[in-house]
């Protein structure tokens, strides 16, 4: 045994197996040419950030046009920042999202045969590589302690020096192997450093699958690979991880980008096939016209969470991140109005570059649009879940009767060019319980909106009487109409808005005014869904019996 090999037995004793053995453990996937395998690798250390969202959602999307596979790894090795439960929230968000991972860590469990697929559970394969490094001199123990790491600093920024340990200042790297066992044998504690050759002055061509090529410094820094608690930093999990695993792409925020240069070396001294890279766009926000990126502690829209909870329908908030994703997919969906969103091919070379601005009004815009679009069914399903989780009032409208439920979302849905009620399924309980007889009692002790400045209580209530006397509810919606016009002329109404509003003094006011009355009478509301259609759906009777209260009411 030489030097290397007694020290990297001196620190791993117990580590048996080989690369080899992790070689054969995990082979090469067995999947057709350029199918994708990408992960989603969150670290537990707090909600679902619209951001990771985002990240997800790219790398859920390329393996599934691609046959490919997509996992899901659980990265813990920061047992400082963890957060208890966090991991399985996330998957759970996720889920609420309809992306499902084909492997890996599940929240409770894990499936797939590329595991443990959480870092804590891994620290053996981890020793298995370093031991490895240790033997071809590619990483050495390191016994400076935080105060000397500290000198070093200081000094470094006084002479206005690259900062890190590189170079001259990576003393531990030239220890020699025998110097470095016996201070291992006094118990001086040590972290396991990679040994880079790099030169910070060269520099080196990159290829990012968004960003095209570039050109970065290489790589001279002396990382820690092995901390002392026994698991590995960011850099080398990645390493070991992505390899084992069998990664074919690596997308994740660009805030990874400015460390590309040290995993290209790690690879490279690994003697392992790179991953390509897509480094994501980070997300940002206006905030009085200074571009910064979607911030946990100041935007809500930040956490995933809180579109969940605020009724979005997951879809539209997809749908709007693959708009940020690929400058193209709007263009695809006017062509493509009620497809489902996952038909899009999703490219990388059409990737936005720059921190994508996140625009709640679009999103909301969006939400309305895929909610108009979804049938009456699939919307009272996702209604329901919603309101089984977050709104109680909702869910017990849609049980006390889920096919009159239906009726009142379905007005005006169904169709080419469908009716835009909802921006969320919050808005639906607000928008719909006047349907229901007690909730319309109930919202009747309010004061009514009708306009009495314009018109005085005796216009209103001769109007709702003339209407209550002929409703016209068994003809179509057309006719219906103009039956409201007949009713109009007979109490004084001009039946069209443009001939009133040449010839104000001649009439009392127009249709519009006249529907407005009625509208607000047999619902309280100035807004509500198509009024020929609520009408219908309530019945004549019931609007007579309406009608007849409001008029009381007046009276
Ligand atoms: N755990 C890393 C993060 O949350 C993952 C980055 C990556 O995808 O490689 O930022």
């Amino acid at each position: 045994m030489n030097e290397l090999e007694q020290l990297a037995e001196l620190i791993f004793p117990d580590i048996t197996d080989t690369i080899d053995d992790l070689e054969k453990r995990y082979p090469q996937r067995n999947l057709p040419d350029n199918a994708i395998v990408a992960r989603f690798a969150p670290s537990p250390t707090g909600f679902l950030h619209t951001g990771s969202l985002f990240a997800t959602l790219i790398a859920w999307k390329f393996p599934h046009q691609t046959s490919g596979i997509f996992y899901t790894r659980l990265e813990d090795t920061d047992t400082k920042r963890e957060i208890e439960g966090s991991g399985e929230e996330l998957l759970k968000q996720l889920e609420a999202f309809g992306i499902m991972p084909d492997e890996g860590y599940m929240g409770s469990y894990e499936k797939g045969n590329y595991g443990p697929y959480k870092q804590s559970q891994r620290a053996n394969i981890y020793k298995v590589v370093i031991k490895d490094f240790i033997k071809r001199g590619l990483a050495y123990p390191c016994f400076c302690s935080s105060e000397s790491l500290n000198e070093m600093r200081k000094y470094q920024e006084e002479h206005k020096l690259n900062p890190g340990y590189y170079g001259e200042f990576a003393k531990c790297s030239y220890l020699s192997p025998k110097v470095a066992m016996e201070r291992i044998k006094n118990h001086e504690p040590y972290v396991i450093r990679f040994r880079s050759t790099g030169n910070y002055q060269n520099k080196i061509k990159i290829t990012d699958l968004i960003r095209g090529n570039l050109e970065l410094a290489e790589n001279d820094q002396h990382i820690v690979i092995l901390k002392s608690d026994g698991l590995p930093t960011y850099h080398f999990a990645h390493l070991v991880d992505d390899h084992f695993m069998r990664t074919t792409h690596v997308t994740r925020g660009e805030e990874w980008l400015p460390s590309l240069p040290i995993h290209y070396e790690l690879f490279e001294k690994a003697g392992w096939e790179k991953p390509k890279y897509a480094h994501l766009p980070v997300i940002m926000k206006l905030d009085n016209g200074n571009r910064r990126k979607l911030s946990k502690r100041k935007d809500p829209e930040a956490a995933v969470s809180y579109f969940l909870e605020n009724g979005y329908p997951a879809q539209g908030i997809l749908e709007y991140l693959i708009t940020i994703a690929n400058s193209n997919f709007e263009e695809w969906r006017l062509q493509n109005m009620n497809a489902n969103i996952f038909d899009f091919t999703l490219s990388f070379d059409k990737m936005t570059l720059d921190g994508a601005l996140f625009d709640l009004a679009k999103v909301k815009n969006i939400c309305k649009e895929r909610l108009a679009r979804l049938n009456k069914d699939e919307f009272t399903k996702q209604a329901y879940e919603y309101a089984l989780k977050y709104d109680d009032n909702l869910k017990a409208l849609i049980k006390r009767d889920e096919n009159y439920f239906k009726e009142i979302i379905n007005i005006e849905r169904e169709k080419d060019n469908p009716r835009k009620d909802y921006e969320t399924f919050k808005d639906v309980y607000p928008i719909i319980n006047f349907f229901y007889s007690d909730l319309y009692e109930k919202s009747l002790t309010n004061e009514l909106p009708f306009n009495l400045e314009r018109f005085d209580k005796a216009t209103i209530i001769k109007v709702l009487n003339t209407y209550k006397d002929d409703m016209g509810l068994e003809y179509d919606e057309e006719n219906w109409f103009n039956n409201l016009k007949n009713i109009s002329e007979k109490c004084g109404f001009c039946s069209n808005v443009k001939e009133y509003k040449k010839n104000k003094e001649a009439y009392l006011g127009h249709v519009g005014d006249v529907s407005e009355m009625i509208r607000i009478a047999i619902s309280t509301r100035k807004n509500t869904p198509n009024l020929y259609y609520v009408l219908k759906i309530l019945g004549e009777k019931e609007v007579i019996t309406r009608i007849d209260k409001v008029i009381d009411k007046l009276s």
